[in-house]
């Protein structure tokens, strides 16, 4: 089946959006399991993305450039960085990522009151 680089580019930015969105929710203090849970949920994800050449890039990035998982800041900026990796491969734009802040709200609310607001 031929390529459809709108589909991949579609599939692409709403991936960004949901893995930015999540590490933004990553807890500020995370317990080992839930740090062990972050990292094995990125390995997993590195076999398991559709697009094939996608995701054997960023398995070669995952060995350089293992998740960062011993705070939310570390796990939101190692993302950060990582993307902006695929944005210079793609000749895109680089992304500032002490401006990235509140750009990823996920619109949840308070739904774990009292807990890693
Ligand atoms: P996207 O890169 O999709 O970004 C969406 C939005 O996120 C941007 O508009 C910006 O607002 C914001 N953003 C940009 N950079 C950052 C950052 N560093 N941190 C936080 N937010 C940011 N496509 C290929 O053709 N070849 C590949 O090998 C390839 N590998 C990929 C690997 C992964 C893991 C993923 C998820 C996608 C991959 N893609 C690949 C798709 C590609 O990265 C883009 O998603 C797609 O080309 C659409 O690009 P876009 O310009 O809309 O912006």
């Amino acid at each position: 089946k031929l390529e459809n680089a709108t589909l991949k580019a579609e599939l692409g930015r709403t991936t960004w959006k949901f893995l930015h969105t999540m590490v933004a929710r990553f807890p500020e203090k995370p317990t080992s399991d839930e740090r062990k849970t972050l990292d094995t949920f990125f390995r997993l994800f590195g076999r398991l993305y559709p697009c094939g050449d996608c995701a054997r890039h960023f398995r070669d990035l995952l060995a350089e450039y293992p998740p960062q998982t011993s705070s939310r800041n570390s796990a939101a900026g190692w993302l950060c960085f990582t993307h902006n990796m695929v944005n210079e491969r793609l000749k895109k734009p680089v992304f500032d990522c002490t401006k990235i802040g509140d750009f990823y709200d996920c619109g949840c609310g308070d739904d774990k009151k009292g807990k890693d607001k």
